[in-house]
């Protein structure tokens, strides 16, 4: 069966509703668009644990800052109508911004502390605007379930946060990072990247999982890690570095010594590019 494809909140309400007559648990898999095997995945995962699968494909203007790239911002939506189609998705929801943000829209939704940190320390918009957007979808579809990458660890964890604290009752489950053969993540943003950077790019993950090893070796070292791992970023061509950072996996405090369950994170420029990545520290 073909994907349903919705552009208003009252066809997607009417559209989810048909689905939960007939019976259904529904999972949601929110993105971006300029879909790759990245989102791919998490429409696998969200299809192991609901019955059908609603896929909204949304650039949030709210969640980019004013020199931030939401114009340039890459949008392949026939593409990804095919994509989610094939992956057998059952509903796609792709709005206009006026239906997520219609005239007078005035509410945010902010997880303190979580959001203060790290990505949120350089990108001050990003964090309240994801979580509104995702409250909005979250509510306009009420899954059962809902998969958010760790390649945005961050994201998956003020996720998880805001869906707790605001009583919504749906399970946020985590999808693993999906790679490119040489380790670097898939994004849409890497499409930004020069011949040149792309082969630098790799060099992202790699600097996370020596990082890593070391930590587990001289667990009591975390700062002379970490600022190792910023000057191997840079000697390999990464031209500025947000942060290398070590937090505990379930709390996202910082940790002075290492201990699992920890997450290695990283933020870093190729030009105009800014790469995520981080690994879990076991
Ligand atoms: P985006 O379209 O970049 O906003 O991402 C939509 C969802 O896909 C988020 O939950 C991301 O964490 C997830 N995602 C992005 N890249 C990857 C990847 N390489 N592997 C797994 N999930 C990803």
């Amino acid at each position: 069966m073909s994907t349903l494809l919705t552009s208003t909140v009252s066809e997607l309400r009417a559209a989810v509703a048909k689905l939960r007559a007939e019976g259904k648990r529904i999972g949601l898999v929110p993105t971006m668009g300029a879909l790759h095997a990245g989102h791919l995945s998490l429409i696998e995962v969200a299809k192991r644990h609901a019955d059908a699968v609603v896929v909204s494909i949304f650039v949030n203007p709210a969640q980019f800052g004013p020199n931030e790239d939401f114009s340039k911002y890459p949008r392949t939506l026939e593409e990804d109508i095919q994509k989610v189609n094939k992956a057998g998705t059952a509903l796609c929801y792709a709005p206009p911004v006026e239906d997520i943000y219609p005239p007078g829209f005035a509410t945010e939704v902010r997880v303190t502390g979580l959001s203060d940190q790290l990505c949120g320390q350089f990108r001050p918009r990003f964090f309240p605007g994801v979580a509104t957007v995702v409250t909005k979808l979250l509510l306009r579809v009420m899954p059962d379930i809902t998969v958010f990458g760790e390649k945005d660890y961050q994201q998956f964890m003020i996720v998880r946060r805001l869906a707790a604290d605001l009583d919504i009752p749906v399970t946020v489950i985590p999808g693993p990072t999906v790679r490119e053969a040489d380790g670097l993540a898939m994004s849409s943003r890497n499409a930004y990247l020069s011949a040149q950077e792309r082969k630098t790019a790799a060099a992202l993950y790699a600097t996370l999982q020596r990082a890593a090893e070391y930590l587990k070796r001289e667990p009591s070292h975390v700062k002379h890690g970490l600022i190792q791992a910023e000057e191997s970023l840079k000697n390999a061509g990464f031209t500025a570095v947000d942060y290398v950072a070590l937090h505990d996996a379930l709390t996202l405090e910082p940790l002075e010594t290492y201990r699992p369950p920890a997450r290695l994170l990283a933020a870093a420029w190729l030009g105009k590019t800014r790469l995520i990545d981080n690994i879990e520290v076991l």
